[in-house]
C-alpha cells in the first residue's frame, strides 16, 4: 500500500473512531500494527498489548470497530504454549481498497467543485487589512474595503489554479489505477 494511501486509511479509520469515542491515536496505532503485519499469520489482542502497550479492553473494541467497518477479520487459532483459544486479527484489503476508491471519489468531487469554483469566481482583497471579497461583495462595495476604504485589489489566483488541477490529475490517475487493480481481483 503506498504511503498516500496508508494516510487516506488512517484518517478515515481516525474520523470513525472519534465518531464512537474511540480514541483515534489508539484506533491509528493498532491499524498501523496490523498494516505492517507481514508475515499473514495476523495478530493476536494480546500481541497487539505488547506492542502498543494499549489496554486490552480497549484493543478489542477497535478491532469491534475495523471488523464492522468489515476492514479487519479475524480467524480462531491456539496459543503456541498454552493451546488457549486466540483471535488473529488481519486487515481486509480488499474491502480496504475499496474503501479508498470510494473515498478518493468523493475527495476529487469536492477538488473539482472547488477549481470550477475558483474558475467562474473573481475574487478581491484589502492591501491594507488583507479582508477579502467575492465579487458580488466588492462590487456591492463598489470596490473599496468597507472596514477600511481601500481601493481592493483583484486577487490573483492562479496559483492556487495551478495547485488544484495538478492535484485533481494525479487523484485521477491513482483512481483510474485502482478501478483497474479493483477489476483485476
Ligand atoms: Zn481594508
Amino acid at each position: 500500500m503506498s504511503q498516500a494511501d496508508s494516510e487516506l486509511l488512517e484518517r478515515f479509520v481516525r474520523a470513525v473512531a472519534s465518531m464512537v469515542r474511540l480514541d483515534s491515536d489508539h484506533a491509528a496505532t493498532i491499524l498501523r500494527k496490523l498494516l505492517s503485519e507481514k508475515n499473514g499469520k495476523g495478530l493476536s489482542d494480546e500481541e497487539l498489548e505488547e506492542l502498543t502497550n494499549i489496554r486490552q479492553g480497549e484493543i478489542r473494541r477497535i478491532l469491534r470497530l475495523l471488523y464492522e467497518l468489515r476492514l479487519a477479520s479475524y480467524r480462531r487459532g491456539k496459543h503456541p504454549e498454552t493451546g488457549a483459544t486466540r483471535y488473529y486479527w488481519k486487515l481486509n484489503l480488499h474491502t480496504i481498497n475499496n474503501v479508498l476508491l470510494s473515498r478518493k471519489k468523493s475527495v476529487l468531487r469536492n477538488l473539482e467543485l472547488k477549481l470550477e469554483y475558483e474558475e467562474n469566481n473573481q475574487f478581491y482583497y484589502c492591501p491594507l487589512d488583507g479582508s477579502r471579497y467575492t465579487f458580488d461583495e466588492a462590487y456591492e462595495y463598489d470596490f473599496q474595503c468597507p472596514k477600511c476604504g481601500s481601493i481592493l485589489e483583484e486577487d490573483d489566483r492562479s496559483e492556487i489554479k495551478e495547485v488544484l488541477r495538478l492535484v485533481i490529475s494525479r487523484l485521477r490517475e491513482s483512481i483510474a489505477r485502482d478501478e483497474e487493480r479493483l477489476a483485476r481481483q
